[in-house]
């Protein structure tokens, strides 16, 4: 179905119900309300011209009119463009051009980002682009206004015009292992995402989803949205970036039953002073997910957390993104251990990476999926399309993977990220996994870094617990050495207080490669 027509579903069946709340704007929407809210909207851009298959950049930090326009602009058959909110200007003018964006609607200004000021940078620059509108100021009113030109009836005709298999909206992928890239989905690829991701979890209009994730990615978008508004569920818009705190603290307020975050957000939670004297009660359930889930930060979550029934997920932005997810009723090995099984209407298989030949269960290799998830492509991309995407539509990940007996997945590490010291392949995860153990040890990445020697040698990047007692490579080594084959133990170590980290709140390897790689 289309976007636009599950959230008319949603309003005839719980017009009462609370749809959004956004704490720092102090402001809260009913799903009728919210419906009002999104048509007005979604006439406005009508007014001002847009047409269907247009696109409509969004670059703003998370709030109400993130959400809105993401539903507007899917009732009119514009194509949403999400840029990333930590691109400076000469990273904005690409995407409008790229993606030839004729209407922007944007941030005022965030930390120390002042979007106006950039977007007056490059405007002369974009030749496309016609009108911005910021959100909160005049320019916004702008936009609302033009809803007076546009009936109801109009929009409605539109809308039954629109197929499921239009495209809705481009996300850029993380750009963790090098530029990002904008993949086109359609309202059947995003919705029925979220609504199975939904499912997984059993959300029903009870629920109350906390979502300190970006919109802008496809985590808060379409596993926070859309499968919270596919169920009468209401989102939770905790802050405009990610605050631990203030997570925590519109948990307690406004009695969440889920919480979404990457690992180091959740790190950062159960590591915050005072983290006991939040009242988490309410929560039940939640989705850790975008990296590697450590087995010792997904059990702290469920013990400290009172989030019995957390859920991993695994995919990406090109597969709308989760392919594989863990169940309501798994045991805690499977809910800590693994990505959960393939999701509803989706294949995956696990192939060699050179011969693409399909390896049996338990052997690593490189997870391949194939459904209606796939995107439509890469936009303006065709060759890079067609690397991603083969000939029988399986969407190559570039992700190692092991389907055990079981038929649950376990992702080993990307394929970029392997180390090969003195020929033996190292996979960074293992070696992480294993010293989130240690006690001095916060958080921690293994990268592999050049060395005339062995190729490629192993460093462990370390946020120590405590500041003034870090942990040296020599107690490090000694931890080690009983339980890791030699040829996996760090042999170099760096001390940090944060890692360089995408929006999405992954860790840029790269940079860590980069940085530190010199030998
Ligand atoms: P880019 O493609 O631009 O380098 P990216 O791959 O990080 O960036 P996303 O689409 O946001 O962009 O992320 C998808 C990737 O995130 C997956 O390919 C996988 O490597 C990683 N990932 C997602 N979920 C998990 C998970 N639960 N466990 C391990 N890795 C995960
Ligand atoms: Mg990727």
């Amino acid at each position: 179905d289309t976007v636009g027509r599950s959230l008319d579903r949603a309003i005839a069946a719980w017009p009462d119900r609370e749809a959004l709340v956004d704490v720092a704007a102090g402001a809260r929407w009913t799903y009728a309300e919210f419906g009002s809210a999104v048509d007005r909207l979604a006439r406005g851009f009508l007014g001002l011209g847009v047409a269907k298959g247009d696109r409509v950049g969004i670059w703003a930090v998370n709030c109400a009119e993130w959400v809105l326009t993401q539903y507007a602009t899917a009732r009119i058959g514009a194509i949403m463009v999400n840029i990333n909110p930590a691109y400076r200007a000469h990273e904005l003018e690409y995407v409008l051009n790229q993606a030839g964006i004729s209407v922007l609607v944007a941030s005022q200004t965030h930390k120390t980002s002042d979007y106006r000021a950039m977007v007056d940078a490059v405007h002369a620059k974009c030749p496309r682009l016609r009108s911005v509108h910021y959100i909160g100021d005049g320019s916004w009113d702008v936009l609302l206004d033009a809803a007076a030109t546009v009936t109801e009836e109009q929009l409605h005709a539109l809308e039954a015009e629109l197929s499921c298999d239009d495209p809705v909206n481009i996300q850029y992928t993380s750009g963790t292992t090098g530029f990002p890239k904008g993949a086109v989905l359609s309202h059947h690829n995003i919705l029925n995402n979220g609504y199975f991701v939904g499912e997984m979890i059993a959300y029903s209009e009870q629920d109350r989803v906390c979502i300190p994730v970006p919109f802008y990615h496809c985590f808060g978008m379409v596993m926070g949205n859309l499968a919270a508004t596919s169920h009468g569920a209401c989102m939770v818009i905790p802050a405009p970036s990610f605050d631990p705190a203030a997570t925590l603290r519109a948990v307690q307020e406004e009695r969440c039953t889920s919480l979404y975050g990457v690992p180091t957000m959740f790190i950062a939670e159960l590591n915050l002073p005072g983290f006991a004297s939040y009242d988490l009660s309410t929560l039940r359930t939640g989705i850790m997910a975008g990296s590697p889930c450590p087995v010792e930060v997904m059990k702290r979550v469920v013990a400290e957390m009172n989030m019995a029934e957390v859920s991993i997920c695994y995919g990406m932005t090109e597969t709308s993104p989760v392919s594989t997810q863990t169940r309501r009723d798994d045991d805690l090995e499977r809910r800590t251990g693994t990505v959960g099984r393939v999701m509803p209407h989706i294949e995956v298989k696990v192939v060699d990476p050179v011969t693409g030949v399909t390896l049996p269960r338990g052997e690593a290799g490189e997870l391949c999926t194939r459904g209606y998830s796939v995107m439509l492509g890469y936009w303006d991309e065709p060759e890079k399309t067609a690397e991603a995407i083969d000939a029988g539509r399986w969407m190559h990940t570039g992700d190692l993977a092991v389907m055990r007996e079981d038929g649950y997945v376990q992702i080993v590490g990307r394929i970029k990220d392997m180390i090969i010291r003195g020929g033996e392949n190292v996979y960074p995860r293992e070696i992480e996994e294993f010293l989130y153990a240690h006690p001095k040890i916060a958080d921690v990445q293994v990268v592999g870094v050049p060395d005339e020697r062995y190729g490629e040698e192993i460093l462990a990047c370390v946020i120590p617990r405590d500041p003034d007692d870090t942990p040296t490579l020599e107690q490090i080594t000694e931890f080690c050495r009983e339980r890791l084959a030699h040829y996996k133990i760090p042999r170099r170590l760096e001390i940090l207080t944060d890692f360089p980290m995408t929006v999405s709140g992954k860790v840029r390897k790269v940079e860590l490669r980069r940085r530190y790689g010199v030998e």
